[in-house]
């Protein structure tokens, strides 16, 4: 099925209550919709993530200028073909960053397109379901002005335990003391049972990193995230070894050759691709075998619309346990609860949240349908 168009959909919405984190402030959502359009006039939808401080018209202005033309006329069907040939189209002035989040939101589309056209969810023509609901976790607790601190944050903890959450993760990197009084009331507040992740978003020197994993060895925390800049492999390496908790980076590192440098180092115990940043299915799909390969755990980076929600819930249907063994490790989903004011009517709110389940769409691509009223509405370029 040959492509006619390749069509970006920049959508933003500003917030209501601005929220912040380590590195500064959120004022709005936004995210670059790709659509790719078939001859026949079916579309598939990709997503490329945008961080909180992200120009979505960055990643928007690759597609346009660099890949599109590129893609016209060529068959859906050749998805990795057209992903080898565009990676190595903006190989001297991409690589990582927005030319690879721009990759990856038109690998989904195409995956988008070609489950839609053989009628199957993506995640069964990757290879088939090793599970078809996720344990899901709460990421929040993003800081807001005139609020208090942790008791709100307790709040927002208790709150997502009555949803049905067993899991969630804080966002902290607001100084080593701070942080370490903060994590120590949110864990007496919900006890043990709740599985507790923490989100530096790269705060801190290894010195700090060192203290402030000495000090939270006992609050038994399942990982500490980012809590290095994402081109210190050497800083990760080095702190790797002193917590018995799981140290988790990856939603800056793109594509497979700059995994590989991570994995031959050792540098990490979960890594964290995100599909609509770190290259689309085809490109993830190798990223996950690398890490099979390594015996290392991948859980993915999850945070924008519901189209890369749908999209990573057909991802992570697709990995196996590593180890594979009887009961195994938990997959786990990162499902953002902070302010999104489009994230799942984009989808016509098609996600199932279950006893702190989340179900993978079974409808064929990415398992939901784009509502194009919502997609208009939020929409900034014409
Ligand atoms: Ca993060």
């Amino acid at each position: 099925m040959k492509i006619k168009e390749v069509k970006t959909h920049i959508v933003k919405a500003p917030l209501e209550e601005p929220f912040s984190f380590s590195q500064g402030w959120v004022y709005d959502r936004c995210s670059v919709i790709v659509e790719v359009v078939c001859r026949d006039g079916e579309s598939g939808f990709g997503e490329c993530l945008c961080h909180g401080m992200q120009p979505p018209q960055i990643a928007a202005a690759f597609i346009t200028h660099c890949f599109a033309p590129h893609m016209i006329g060529r068959d859906i069907f050749d998805a990795e073909v057209l992903w080898e040939e565009l990676y190595n189209l903006s190989r001297p002035f991409g690589q990582q960053g927005a030319a690879v989040n721009a990759l990856s939101g038109v690998d989904i589309a195409l995956w988008d397109a070609i489950g839609k056209h053989l009628g199957k969810p993506i995640s069964k023509l990757l290879g088939g379901n090793f599970r078809d609901s996720v344990k899901a976790y709460a990421t929040g607790f993003y800081r807001k002005k005139g609020r208090r601190y942790p008791e709100d944050a307790i709040e927002e903890a208790l709150g997502y335990m009555k949803k049905g959450f067993r899991g969630m993760k804080l966002k902290t990197g607001f100084g080593v003391d701070a942080d370490i009084a903060y994590i120590r009331a949110v864990r007496k507040a919900v006890g043990y049972e709740v599985m507790l992740m923490a989100d530096f978003n790269s705060a801190y020197s290894q010195a700090e990193a060192r203290r402030l994993l000495l000090s939270l060895e006992p609050e038994k925390l399942e990982f500490y995230e980012e809590l290095l800049a994402p081109e210190d492999i050497a800083g990760y390496v080095s702190i790797r070894d002193l917590t018995p908790s799981y140290i988790a980076a990856g939603e800056e590192i793109f594509g497979k050759i700059a995994f590989k440098e991570w994995l031959a180092k050792g540098a990490l115990d979960i890594y964290q691709p995100d599909l609509c940043s770190s290259g689309g299915f085809t490109e993830c799909k190798k990223i996950a075998a690398l890490c099979q390969a390594y015996n290392t755990m991948l859980i993915p980076h999850v945070w924008g619309s519901g189209i890369g929600l749908a999209a990573s819930l057909q991802f992570i249907a697709t990995l196996p346990a590593t180890p594979l063994r009887s009961a195994p490790q938990e997959m786990l989903l990162e499902y953002d609860q902070s302010s999104h004011p489009f994230r799942l009517d984009l989808i016509r709110d098609k996600i199932v949240f279950r006893d702190g389940y989340v179900q993978v769409p079974d409808a064929p691509g990415i398992g939901v349908e784009v509502d194009r009223d919502i997609l208009n509405q939020y929409r900034m370029n014409d």
